[in-house]
């Protein structure tokens, strides 16, 4: 009830979520006190979360803020989404973001943008905005994001929660509706690095119904929060820290570096050589991808159906009439990318760049045990600033991009104020699987 009441009164202006659903959250509620009081213990017994609406929700509508999907109703829960509820976790409903997360600011939403709780003229991050202005609002205890480029790091750093990005395949993808299949991740959006331990435990893991997910079990990750960060060697990545990052962000950044020195930590400079490559590598993969992904939706499977004379008018119209101008600019780059004739010079150098950057980690791995940089070269802007001019918006995701080419865990920590006025997120990186390392060391500096 606090938080449905919350929502009543506050979400109007900040438009975190697209679908609301208070009646199934109080019958859950009810029964999670029934199990409480019959001594059940069950690690989310009564916690209330949020799911961003790319994520699918058995009978609550999952539209990926997209008119294509607008009312569509998925027949089954995402794994992840089966697991909060078996922790007994209660939904609240389901929150915006990008049209098919493509995005870095949530202004892609077909319905409506989402506000950033700190500065209502500002923009809450992307693509998972919604998931991170729920969390800094109160309007939910934690929320899911989803993350293929940084739209859980990114958001998480303006509207100042913690946001985790595990390692590739340590958490099913059953469900989650496909943006770019190698780059995607669920992960976590929290108030504390203790509560995304939590969450990820529950929604991580095994699953046999995504083939990329890890087989192996996973670490207790809240036992890991207590492991010694006391000489640990933390790379500042020098890419990072030249022309594009703002002072304010830098500022903020380099008191967390000293208060690491302080916790007994060894910081020292590492280079990543071929970062400067990663946004326009990821711009050919993730839309090369999503173009294929996307096909899909053609009006007769899913959702959304324009009249026509014919098969092929109804394909075009639905898809016309259905996607927004970034979806359509992604289809169309992807569906160049990997036309014949230009698959050998864009996708396959493409993936080959990816290869270089996968090793320039490695290579930085063999140094030190964690990477640190900025999550985002700014604090958050403001709303319509980037709408005109969709590079200037894929340059805020030049700090977590690199990242999920790479397949590493990554998180977002908050770690101050711009001008005592916006947060700012510092980034840790780990090397594939160090995921419990990533958030010990968040945890302590926390
Ligand atoms: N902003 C990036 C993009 O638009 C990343 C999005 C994401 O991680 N889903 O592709």
């Amino acid at each position: 009830r606090y938080y449905l009441e919350r929502i009543e009164r506050l979400d109007p202006r900040l438009r975190a979520y697209i679908t609301v659903t208070p009646d199934q959250a109080l019958s859950a509620a009810r029964e999670a006190d029934r199990r409480l009081a019959a001594g059940e213990d069950l690690p989310l017994l009564g916690l209330p979360v949020a799911i961003k609406d790319n994520i699918c929700t058995r009978g609550i509508r999952t539209t990926c803020a997209s008119k294509i999907l607008e009312n569509f109703v998925p027949p089954y829960d995402a794994t992840v989404v089966e697991r909060l509820k078996a922790a007994g976790a209660v939904l609240l409903g389901k929150t915006n973001l990008d049209e098919f997360a493509m995005g870095s600011s949530t202004e892609n939403s077909t319905f409506f943008p989402t506000r950033n709780p700190w500065d209502l003229e500002r923009v809450p991050g992307g693509s998972s905005g919604g998931s991170a202005a729920a969390v800094a609002a109160d309007l939910c205890a934690a929320s899911l994001g989803s993350d293929t480029g940084g739209s859980i790091r990114q958001p998480a750093s303006f509207c100042g929660v913690v946001g985790f990005k595990p390692t590739y395949g340590r958490v099913s993808r059953y469900g989650l509706v496909a943006f770019a299949s190698s780059l995607d991740q669920i992960g976590p959006l929290t108030r504390t690095v203790a509560d995304a331990a939590l969450v990820l435990q529950v929604i991580g893991g095994p699953d046999e119904r995504d083939s990329t997910s890890w087989p192996e079990p996973q670490p207790d990750y809240l036992e890991a929060l207590k492991a010694p960060v006391e000489g640990m060697k933390l790379g500042l990545v020098r890419e990072a820290f030249g022309e594009g990052l703002s002072e304010e962000v830098r500022s903020v950044v380099e008191e967390a570096f000293r208060a690491l020195k302080d916790l007994g930590c060894e910081l020292r400079e590492v280079s990543l050589p071929h970062m400067e490559y990663a946004l326009a590598a990821y711009y050919i993969i993730a839309p090369a991808e999503a173009s294929s992904n996307l096909a899909r939706y053609d009006g007769v499977k899913y959702g959304f159906r324009a009249e026509g004379r014919d098969l092929l008018e109804m394909y075009k119209k639905t898809r016309s009439e259905g996607f927004g101008p970034e979806v359509k600019r992604r289809i169309m780059l992807g569906t160049y990318a990997l036309s014949a004739g230009y698959y050998e010079a864009f996708y396959r150098k493409a993936s080959q760049v990816r290869t270089l950057i996968r090793r320039d980690f490695e290579v930085a791995f063999r140094e030190v045990d964690l990477l640190l940089l900025p999550a985002s070269p700014t604090p958050a802007f403001r709303l319509g600033e980037k709408t005109d001019d969709p590079l200037q918006m894929y340059l805020s995701d030049i700090y977590t991009i690199p990242v999920n080419l790479a397949g590493l865990p990554g998180l977002s920590l908050p770690v101050g104020l711009a001008e005592g006025k916006l947060p700012v997120g510092l980034q840790v990186i780990g090397p594939q699987l160090a995921d419990d390392r990533v958030l010990a060391l968040a945890h302590h500096l926390e």
